[in-house]
């Protein structure tokens, strides 16, 4: 085991060195109650083999934790626990704000009044020329290609 993973939390989760509360696992993903919830019922899906951002993940592999996620949002509704709606959040990068350098995908549930929201800088709700969407589009579009 490589040093960034002995040292991942984590990892120590998915070989049981450190506890959690477990929803759901299969063969390569786990899902967990998050220690520090948001609300209660936020769960952690994360893939069982350590990666630490996007960049790294096999996407099949995220492919398969979008699948538990969106099945964790569905229980959650039917859980008997609060939740009236339901946020899926990935931080990808400390920028972004990932704490835990392996990949994670929160499950949050949501209800009136839960307090939680998320702030937009001061551009948020201004609406760039057509032009400069555009030339961002093909920046993307590039950046697809040569992946
Ligand atoms: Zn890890």
């Amino acid at each position: 085991m490589k040093q960034e993973e002995q040292d991942c939390i984590f990892c120590k989760i998915v070989a049981g060195e450190l506890p959690s509360s477990r929803v759901f696992e299969d063969n390569q993903v786990l899902a967990f109650l998050d220690i520090r919830p948001i609300t209660p019922g936020h769960t952690l899906v994360i893939p069982k083999q350590h990666a630490p951002n996007l960049a790294k993940l096999d996407p099949g592999i995220g492919g398969e934790i979008f699948k538990v996620g969106m099945k964790i949002a569905s229980a959650l509704r039917r859980s008997g626990l609060r939740c009236e709606g339901v946020n899926l959040w990935l931080a990808d990068g400390k920028v972004a704000g990932q704490d835990v350098f392996h990949v994670h995908l929160h499950i949050i549930p949501r209800f009136s009044g839960d307090g939680l929201r998320i702030r937009a800088g001061p551009d948020y709700g201004k609406m760039p020329p057509r032009d400069e969407l555009e030339k961002q589009a093909d920046s993307i579009t590039q950046a697809l290609k040569s992946s």
